[in-house]
């Protein structure tokens, strides 16, 4: 029986990911391995696991969501993360997208993922845990709408709420040649942004609308 719903799922997810290239979502074969390794279902509550390869968002308590695995392709995608890299993750929420990518920067690489929320923090905690991925993965609970200096400088910053604008202090904790990406813009509509640090220089692109839930913090919308 539990044999059968791993297979359920194992095919599930692969359709997902077929739909996901052939929509030119998933582009890069290190994404495309990475979303094919990580069982979405080990991320989503148990009430709406049947769910998990859906390409929606789901609900994970305390008002937040796990992002659409459409989502979670285009930013990882947009952040180009590398074997090796340390990563910066502002929203761990279900801990997903940190596992994502976790699988791409290796035992070699780490991932600190920043939660406000202390409740949530545990559900990732426990979910990373059962995929495997606490050799890799550093769960910190607070406000991350600053960033999270003590493990600073990165080389790549993925915030997964959206910010009324680039926080300042992330530029700062980004290493030279570094890329962030986050959603920027008003509550319910925004824009999703890569920001490419070049020596002194700050590169912005914007990329496609989005709606992500609020950054809450400093940095972030005040509420
Ligand atoms: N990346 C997540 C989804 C994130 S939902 C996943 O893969 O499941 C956005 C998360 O950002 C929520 O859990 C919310 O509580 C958190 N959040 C909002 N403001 C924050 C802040 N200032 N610092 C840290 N986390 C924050």
């Amino acid at each position: 029986m539990v044999l059968w719903c791993i297979n359920i799922f194992e095919s599930e997810r692969r359709r997902l990911i077929d739909v996901l290239i052939s929509e030119g979502f998933l582009r890069s074969q290190s994404v495309i391995d990475a979303m094919m390794r990580v069982p979405r279902e080990y991320f989503v509550p148990e009430e709406y696991r049947r769910y998990s390869y859906s390409d929606t968002p789901l609900p994970i308590g305390y008002g937040q969501t796990i992002s659409a695995p459409h989502m979670v392709a285009i930013m990882t995608e947009l952040l180009s993360p590398q074997p090796g890299q340390r990563v910066l993750e502002v929203g761990t929420g279900s801990g997903y997208q940190a596992a994502v990518i976790a699988e791409i920067v290796g035992v070699e690489g780490h991932v600190w993922t920043v939660e406000r929320i202390p409740q949530l923090a545990e559900f990732a905690l426990n979910n990373l845990r059962r995929a495997g991925y606490l050799d890799r993965v550093s769960i910190v609970v607070g406000d991350g709408s600053g960033g999270f200096e003590p493990a600073a400088p990165y080389d790549r910053i993925i915030v997964t709420a959206a910010a009324p604008e680039v926080p300042r202090p992330m530029l700062e904790q980004l290493k030279d040649g570094g890329r962030l990406v986050i959603p920027v813009g008003e509550l319910w509509l925004q824009v999703l942004k890569v920001v490419v640090k070049e020596g002194s220089k700050i590169r912005h692109e914007t990329s496609i609308p989005c709606v992500f839930v609020p950054l809450v913090g400093r940095y972030g919308f005040r509420r």
